[in-house]
C-alpha cells in the first residue's frame, strides 16, 4: 500500500525532479496576510511571489502545505464526519510557476504525475475547464487523450479563479476521480454532481490575466500557475478506499479514538469519530503553530474546533477527557513530515487536557438545558437565538456546536437572533471597556470578519454562490 507519507515524498521528488524548489509547509497562521485568519491553500504563502512583490530564486516551487478551512469564506467545518472527502485541517500537495512555464506544462506535469508515475486509469478520470478555455480543452486532449465528453465545459466560478478584487486571475482546470457507479452522484457540472462518486482530487489554476480596479482585464506579460491537490484525497484513490477517512493516517486515528474510548467506531458512532480524528489533526497542529484557545479571533475558532470534538467524545461516553490521548498517535503518523509537532506535543498535550477537563465541567449542564429547550420542537423547527446565546454564554458552547448537536435531531438554530444577542452583549462589554490596546480591537475584527466572510482569500473558488458562515 501507498502510505500518505510516500505520496508526499513522490509528490515532492517528481516535482523537485523537475526543477522545482522544495518548499516546506509555512505555518498556518499567515505572516504575508493580515486579513486572513489561517493558510488555506498552498498559494497563500506565495502570494507576494505571484503578484511581483517578492521574487524568488527560482521560478519554480512544490510544496505540501498544511490548510485550515474552518472559518470565513472557506468553511468546511459542516462537512467534517458527513462528506467523504472535507476536513478542517488537511495538507495541499501544489506545484507553482512564477512566470515560467505556463498551461501546457502544468497539464503535462498533472497527467504524467497522476497517470504515468502513479498509475490512476485514464478512464476513471474526467477534467473540467472554464467555458471559453478552448486552450486547456485541446491540451487535455492532445496530452491526455481524453474524449470530448470527459472534458466538460465549467461556466461557473468555480473554475475561474481570482486573488481578490484586483490582481492575478484566471482560468482554472479541476481534476476528478470517478470512485465508481456504486456510489451515488454525478460528473461535474451535472445535477448530481454534489454527490461522493465523482471526487475533485487536483485544481489546476492558469494565472494569466491581472484584473484592474476599473473592472477591466489585460493579460499578464508573464502568466503563472498555481496547483492545489489534497493529500487525503488522493491517498483515497491509491489506497483504493472512497472515503478519505479510511486512508492509513484517519484508520490509526480512529482506532486510537475507539480503543481509547472503548468503542466501536462503526454505525453510530462513525461520524464522532471522525470528527474526533479531524478536530485533533487541526488542534493540534494550530497549536503547534502557536494559536492558544481564547475567546477571540484566532484562538476561538480553535476553541470552537476543540469543543466540539469534545461533544462527540461526551457523546461515545468518555469518562475522562480524550482528546491529549490520541495525540501520541498523531505524532507517530505524521511528526516525522512536520517536527514542529514533535516539538509542540507537551504544549498540545497539556493544552488539550486543560481545556477538556475544564469544558466538561459546563458541557453537562449545558446539555441538559438544551434537551429541555428542545424538548417541545418539531422536526424542522429552530431553537431561539436567545437560548443558543446562553449556552456559549454561561455554559461555553460555541454556536457551531450547538447547530451540531441539534442537525441530527432534524432541528435548526435561529442565526441571527443568536447575533443579536451575542452584539447587544459586546456593545455592553465595549462600553464598560476602558483599555484601548491594538490586540485587543485586531482580535474584534478577525471576529468580525469571520462573521461576515470578510474580505478573506477565498481559495480556488470565487466568492459567488459559496455558503456565508
Ligand atoms: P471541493 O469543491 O471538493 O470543496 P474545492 O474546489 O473547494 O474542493 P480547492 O479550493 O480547489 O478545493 O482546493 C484544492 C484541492 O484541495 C482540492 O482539489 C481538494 O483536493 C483539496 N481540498 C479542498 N478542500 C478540502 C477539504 N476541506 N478537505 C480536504 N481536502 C480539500
Ligand atoms: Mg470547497
Ligand atoms: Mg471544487
Ligand atoms: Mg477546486
Amino acid at each position: 500500500m501507498t502510505s500518505t507519507n510516500d505520496i508526499r515524498r513522490s509528490f515532492l521528488e517528481y516535482f523537485g525532479g523537475n526543477g522545482h524548489d522544495i518548499v516546506p509547509s509555512a505555518p498556518l497562521v499567515p505572516h504575508n496576510d493580515p486579513t486572513l485568519m489561517f493558510v488555506n491553500a498552498g498559494m497563500v504563502p506565495f502570494k507576494n511571489v505571484f503578484t511581483g512583490l517578492e521574487t524568488r530564486a527560482n521560478a519554480r516551487a512544490t510544496s505540501s502545505q498544511k490548510c485550515v478551512r474552518a472559518g470565513g469564506k472557506h468553511n468546511d467545518l459542516d462537512n467534517v464526519g458527513y462528506t467523504a472527502r472535507h476536513h478542517t485541517f488537511f495538507e495541499m500537495l501544489g506545484n507553482f510557476s512564477f512566470g515560467d512555464y505556463f498551461k501546457e506544462e502544468a497539464i503535462h506535469h498533472a497527467w504524467t504525475l497522476v497517470n504515468k508515475t502513479w498509475g490512476l486509469a485514464a478512464d476513471r478520470l474526467t477534467v473540467t475547464v472554464y467555458h471559453t478555455d478552448d486552450e486547456a480543452f485541446g491540451l487535455w486532449k492532445k496530452i491526455a487523450g481524453l474524449p470530448d465528453e470527459r472534458i466538460i465545459r465549467i461556466a461557473t466560478s468555480d473554475n475561474f479563479w481570482s486573488m481578490g478584487d484586483t490582481g492575478p486571475c484566471g482560468p482554472c482546470s479541476e481534476i476528478f476521480y470517478d470512485h465508481g457507479d456504486h456510489i451515488f452522484g454525478g460528473p461535474p457540472g451535472s445535477p448530481d454532481e454534489d454527490g461522493d462518486r465523482f471526487i475533485e482530487i487536483w485544481n489546476l489554476v492558469f494565472m494569466q490575466y491581472e484584473q484592474h480596479a476599473d473592472g477591466s482585464r489585460t493579460n499578464l506579460p508573464r502568466p503563472s500557475i498555481d496547483t492545489g491537490m489534497g493529500i487525503e484525497r488522493i491517498a483515497a484513490v491509491m489506497q483504493g478506499v472512497h472515503d478519505n477517512y479510511d486512508i492509513d493516517l484517519f484508520k490509526a486515528l480512529i482506532a486510537a479514538s475507539g480503543q481509547a474510548t472503548g468503542t466501536a467506531t462503526t454505525g453510530d458512532n462513525q461520524a464522532s469519530h471522525r470528527v474526533i480524528a479531524d478536530h485533533l489533526r487541526a488542534t493540534s497542529f494550530l497549536i503547534a503553530d502557536g494559536v492558544l484557545p481564547a475567546n477571540e479571533g484566532r484562538g476561538y475558532v480553535l476553541r470552537r474546533i476543540m469543543r466540539r470534538a469534545m461533544r462527540h467524545a461526551h457523546i461515545l461516553g468518555a469518562a475522562d477527557p480524550l482528546m491529549h490521548r490520541l495525540v501520541p498517535t498523531l505524532v507517530a503518523e505524521m511528526g516525522q513530515a512536520f517536527p514542529e509537532l514533535v516539538r509542540a506535543q507537551p504544549l498540545i498535550e497539556e493544552t488539550l487536557e486543560r481545556e477538556e477537563t475544564r469544558f466538561r465541567q459546563t458541557l453537562d449542564k449545558g446539555l441538559r438545558l438544551l434537551d429541555e429547550a428542545t424538548a417541545d420542537l418539531a422536526e424542522g423547527a429552530v431553537l431561539s437565538g436567545e437560548t443558543a446565546f446562553k449556552l456559549y454564554d454561561t455554559y461555553g458552547f460555541p454556536y457551531d456546536l450547538t447547530e451540531d448537536a441539534l442537525r441530527s435531531r432534524g432541528l435548526g438554530v435561529d442565526r441571527e437572533g443568536f447575533d443579536t444577542a451575542m452584539a447587544a452583549q459586546k456593545a455592553a462589554a465595549r462600553a464598560a471597556w476602558k483599555g484601548s490596546g491594538e490586540a485587543a480591537s485586531a482580535e474584534i475584527w478577525y471576529d468580525i470578519a469571520e462573521r461576515a466572510g470578510g474580505t478573506e482569500f477565498t481559495g480556488y473558488t470565487a466568492t459567488e454562490g459559496e455558503a456565508e458562515v
